[in-house]
C-alpha cells in the first residue's frame, strides 16, 4: 500500500466546516486505498494570536515556554480532525511531533530536526489507522524540551515525515492552486507553473515567497521526496517541486517573490581599512543574527557607509551589538529603515541570457520605482526598494518578463 502524506495549513482547517470538509479529502484517500498520515497547522491565524498573547504577558517570554505554548493551536487541529474522521467511521490517531519522533536541536523557535524515528506512526498505519501529526513541533534531543521549527514549519513536518516513512508523494493542500510565477494575491493574472524545481523553489521560498517553508524544500532536495503543492478548495493538480526535469530548457525565468519581513541597518562613516568588515559582521554572527544583502559604498575621505538588510524583528538586537563596536572604531552613527522591501527575480536560464538584470532595472525604472540595493545569484536578482513601492515592482518585473496567464487577464478584464 502506498504512503500518501498531506499536510492542510491554517485557512484549510480554519473553521469547524473546513475541519469536516478536510476529513472528506483524507477519508477518500484512505478508501482509495492508500495509508495516509496527515500533518496539521494550527487553525487560521491561532498562532499569530498565541504570539500576541505572549507578547502582552511579556516583552521577553522566555523561549521554552513561547514554544510550549505555540505548539497548542496544532493540538487542536490535530484532535478536532482526528474526531472528524472518527464521526466518518474512519479509524484515526493524534500525534504531536514529539510522540511522531520529529528529534531536533535546542534552538527554541527555529529547531532544526536531526532525527525522525517515527516508529508509533509507523504502527498506526499498520494498525489500519489514518494518523494525524501536529506540524511544527519536535522535541530537543538533548534537553527533551518541545521544540518549534520555525514559522510556516508544518511544511518541514510534512516533507520530513514523507521522507522517513518513504511515502510516495508529499502533498501540500494550502489556499491557492499551485507555486505561481509570483504571488497571486499581488499579482491577479499570476501563472501557476506545473513544475518548478528544487533549486528554483529554494530561491523563490528564500526570498520571501512563503507558499512552502524553505527548510521543507531543502529537505526535499536532500532527500529527493517530491512535493505537490495544491489547492485545499479544489481538486485541480497544483504544481510539483522535484529535481531538473530532463530534455526540458529552463525557463529563463520562473518567477518574481517579494519579501517585506527586512529592515535596512547602516552603519554611517566607516574608517576604511582592512579588518573593519569583518569585524561588524562577526559581531553580527556571533549574537546569530542572520543577514541577507551587503552594500558598501564608494569610500570618500577615507570614510565608507556599510549598509545591510536583517530580519526586522532584529535590528534592536543589531543595534545594541552594534553601538559599542562603533565607538571603537570610530564609525558614525547607525541608521535603520524599516520601510523596505525586497523584490526578487528567479530562473535556471538566466545562467546562460544576459541581459535580465538590465532588463529588470528598466521595468523597474519606468514604473518609477528607485533601487536601493541590489544583490545577485547565479539564477536570481534582487533589489530593495521602498516598501509602500512592493507591489508596483513586483507587478512591472512580472510583466516586463511576459509572466502573466492572457487568459486569466481576460476573464479579470470581463
Ligand atoms: P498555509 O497556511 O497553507 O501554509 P501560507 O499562507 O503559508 O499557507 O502560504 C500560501 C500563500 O503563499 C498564498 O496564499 C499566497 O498569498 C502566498 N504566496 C506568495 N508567493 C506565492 C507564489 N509564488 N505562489 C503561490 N503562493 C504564493
Ligand atoms: N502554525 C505555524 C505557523 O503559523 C506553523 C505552520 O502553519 O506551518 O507558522
Ligand atoms: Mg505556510
Amino acid at each position: 500500500m502506498a504512503i500518501v502524506v498531506q499536510k492542510y495549513g491554517g485557512t484549510s482547517v480554519g473553521d469547524v466546516d473546513r475541519i469536516k470538509r478536510v476529513a472528506d479529502r483524507v477519508a477518500r484517500t484512505h478508501r482509495g486505498g492508500n495509508q495516509v498520515v496527515v500533518v496539521v497547522s494550527a487553525m487560521g491565524k491561532t498562532t499569530d494570536d498565541l504570539v500576541s498573547m505572549a507578547s502582552r504577558i511579556s516583552e521577553t517570554p522566555p523561549e521554552r515556554e513561547l514554544d510550549i505554548l505555540l505548539t497548542s493551536g496544532e493540538r487542536i487541529s490535530m484532535s478536532l480532525l482526528a474526531m472528524a474522521l472518527a464521526d466518518r467511521g474512519v479509524a484515526a490517531k493524534s500525534f504531536t511531533g514529539s510522540q511522531a519522533g520529529i528529534i531536533t536541536d535546542a534552538v527554541h523557535g527555529k529547531a532544526r530536526i536531526i532525527d525522525m524515528t517515527p516508529g508509533r506512526v509507523q504502527d498506526a498505519l499498520d494498525q489500519g489507522h489514518v494518523v494525524i501529526v501536529a506540524g511544527f513541533s519536535g522535541v530537543s534531543q538533548s534537553t527533551k524540551d518541545i521544540t518549534t521549527l520555525g514559522r510556516g514549519g508544518s511544511d518541514t513536518t510534512a516533507v520530513a515525515l514523507a521522507s522517513a516513512l518513504g511515502a510516495e508523494v508529499c502533498e501540500i493542500y494550502t489556499d491557492v492552486d499551485g507555486v505561481f510565477t509570483a504571488d497571486p494575491r499581488i499579482v491577479p493574472n499570476a501563472r501557476k507553473l506545473d513544475h518548478v524545481s528544487y533549486e528554483e523553489m529554494l530561491e523563490l521560498a528564500a526570498q520571501g515567497a512563503k507558499v512552502l517553508m524553505v527548510r521543507s524544500v531543502e529537505f526535499g532536495r536532500n532527500h529527493d521526496v517530491r512535493i505537490h503543492v495544491r489547492s485545499s478548495f479544489s481538486y485541480t493538480t497544483g504544481t510539483m517541486v522535484g529535481p531538473q526535469e530532463d530534455n526540458v530548457e529552463d525557463a529563463i525565468i520562473s518567477g518574481v517573490a517579494h519579501d517585506t519581513s527586512e529592515a535596512k541597518l547602516t552603519v554611517q562613516g566607516v574608517p576604511d581599512r582592512p579588518g573593519v568588515a569583518a569585524r561588524l559582521f562577526s559581531t553580527l554572527a556571533e549574537a546569530t543574527i542572520n543577514i541577507d544583502m551587503i552594500v558598501q559604498n564608494i569610500a570618500a575621505d577615507g570614510r565608507t557607509d556599510i549598509s545591510f538588510t536583517l530580519p526586522r524583528g532584529e535590528t534592536d538586537k543589531a543595534r545594541a551589538v552594534l553601538e559599542p563596536l562603533t565607538d571603537e572604531i570610530g564609525a558614525g552613527g547607525i541608521l535603520v529603515d524599516s520601510d523596505i522591501a525586497k523584490v526578487s527575480l528567479v530562473g535556471a536560464g538566466m545562467k546562460t541570457h544576459p541581459g535580465v538584470a538590465a532588463k529588470m532595472f528598466g521595468a523597474l525604472s519606468a514604473a518609477g520605482v528607485n533601487i536601493e540595493m541590489i544583490s545577485t545569484s547565479t539564477i536570481r536578482v534582487s533589489v530593495v526598494v521602498a516598501k509602500d513601492q512592493v507591489e508596483t515592482a513586483v507587478q512591472a518585473v512580472h510583466a516586463a518578463f511576459g509572466l502573466g496567464d492572457d487568459e486569466v487577464l481576460a476573464e479579470g478584464a470581463r
